[in-house]
C-alpha cells in the first residue's frame, strides 16, 4: 500500500528578531520525516515547541517550507502556489481540526452554519444538500442535528464543541484529519469519548487520523504508529506498541515513564528507566539534539545521530539506539 501522505526531509524556518541586524531566520522544522497510510491513527508527540504544530501547518499548506517536500495521494504539495493551493484546500482532502474550539468556531454561527461553511467555501454544492451532509456529519460525531442546530458555540459543553469541529472537517469527506491536540482541554471522559470517536471515524469512513499530543497517554488505546519529536526534530518513529514497550531513543523512554495512564500498553514504569542525566551535560550545536539530557551520551553523540532502522518500519535518531536498549530495556524485569 502507498502512503496517504508522505513527508521527506521537510524544514520549515521562521524569522526571528536579532539585535542590530533586523530578522534573522531560526528553524521550527528540521528535516522531518512522516508517512501515513490510508485509514491508520498516527500520533505525533513532542513538548511545545518541538516542531510538531508546525509540522502540520505546513502539510495544510498554512506554513511555506523552506526545504524538502510534502507528497499527498501522490501529488507534491510544496509546488503548489496561488490558486492551485486554494483550490486543493478548499476540497478539504486534508483536514485540521485545531486545539480550542472556542477559538477556532466563530461564536456569532450557529452549528448548522458552522458545519456546512466547508462545503459553502468549496462551491457548486446546493443549500439543500449542503444543510443535509452538515445534519450527517453532525450524527456521525454523535450530535442530534435536531437538538444542536441553532445553537452558537458558546451554548455548547466543550466536548460538544471539539464534536461540532470534528464533523465541520469530515463534512468535505477528507482522506487525512490532522487534529492539534483535540483532548488536552477536556476531562477525562470527554477525552475518551473524542478518542473513540476518532477510531469510529476512521474504521467507519476510512479516514487516516493525525494526532498531535505532547504526552503519549493522549493515544493510549487507539493508535497505531507514533512519531516523536524533540526540539524540532523528528527521533523516532514506528508501531505505537512497539515503541511504547521497547523504545529506541531515549527521549521516547522519557517520555514513556512519565505518561500518567499507558493502561496495559506499556511494560515500563517511571522507576523502571532512567535516561536523565543528573547535571545539565555539553550541548553539541551539530550534535544529537538530546545529548544534554542523556545519560547515556557518549563523544560520538557530538556528531548528529541520522534517523536508521531499528526494525521494521521502526526508525530512531540515536547512536547507542540498540546498545541502550540492550543494557537497560532487556533487563527489566516485566511488571506481575
Ligand atoms: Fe543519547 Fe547519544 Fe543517543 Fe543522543 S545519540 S540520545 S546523546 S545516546
Amino acid at each position: 500500500v502507498e502512503p496517504l501522505l508522505r513527508v521527506t526531509d521537510l524544514s520549515v524556518t521562521y524569522g526571528v528578531p536579532r539585535k542590530g541586524v533586523g530578522l534573522g531566520t531560526g528553524a521550527a522544522l528540521r528535516g522531518a520525516n512522516l508517512e501515513v497510510y490510508p485509514g491508520e491513527i498516527v500520533g505525533i508527540i513532542g513538548e511545545t515547541g518541538s516542531g510538531k504544530t508546525t509540522l502540520a501547518r505546513a502539510t495544510v499548506g498554512l506554513t511555506a517550507p523552506a526545504s524538502g517536500s510534502i507528497e499527498f495521494e501522490g501529488r507534491d504539495l510544496t509546488g503548489l502556489r496561488g490558486r492551485e493551493l486554494r483550490n486543493f484546500r478548499r476540497q478539504g482532502r486534508i483536514q485540521l481540526v485545531f486545539q480550542d474550539p472556542l477559538r477556532s468556531l466563530d461564536p456569532d454561527l450557529t452549528v448548522a452554519r458552522l458545519v456546512a461553511e466547508p462545503l459553502e467555501v468549496a462551491g457548486g454544492i446546493d443549500a439543500a444538500t449542503r444543510a443535509e451532509r452538515a445534519d450527517r456529519a453532525l450524527r456521525e460525531v454523535g450530535l442530534e442535528p435536531e437538538v444542536v442546530r441553532e445553537r452558537r458555540p458558546r451554548e455548547l459543553s466543550g466536548g460538544q464543541r471539539q464534536r461540532v469541529s470534528l464533523a465541520r472537517a469530515i463534512v468535505t469527506e477528507p482522506r487525512l484529519l490532522i487534529c492539534d491536540e483535540p483532548v488536552s482541554a477536556l476531562d477525562v471522559s470527554n477525552r475518551n469519548l473524542v478518542l473513540n470517536l476518532l477510531d469510529r471515524l476512521r474504521r467507519d469512513l476510512g479516514v487516516a487520523v493525525v494526532i498531535i499530543a505532547h504526552d503519549l497517554s493522549s493515544l493510549a488505546g487507539i493508535g497505531d504508529r507514533v512519531a516523536v519529536f524533540y526540539r524540532s526534530r523528528l527521533v523516532e518513529q514506528g508501531n505505537l506498541r512497539e515503541v511504547l514497550t521497547r523504545p529506541a531513543h531515549p527521549y521516547t523512554a522519557l517520555l514513556v515513564a512519565s505518561a500518567p495512564s499507558l493502561g496495559d500498553e506499556s511494560v515500563l514504569r517511571p522507576a523502571d528507566i532512567r535516561v536523565d542525566r543528573d547535571d545539565a551535560g555539553p550541548v553539541h550545536s551539530g550534535g544529537c539534539v538530546f545529548a544534554d539530557r542523556c545519560r547515556f551520551a557518549v563523544d560520538a553523540c557530538a556528531t548528529r545521530p541520522a534517523l536508521r532502522e531499528v526494525g521494521e518500519r521502526w526508525s530512531a535518531a540515536c547512536h547507542l539506539a540498540d546498545r541502550w536498549r540492550d543494557d537497560v530495556i532487556d533487563n527489566i524485569r516485566p511488571v506481575s
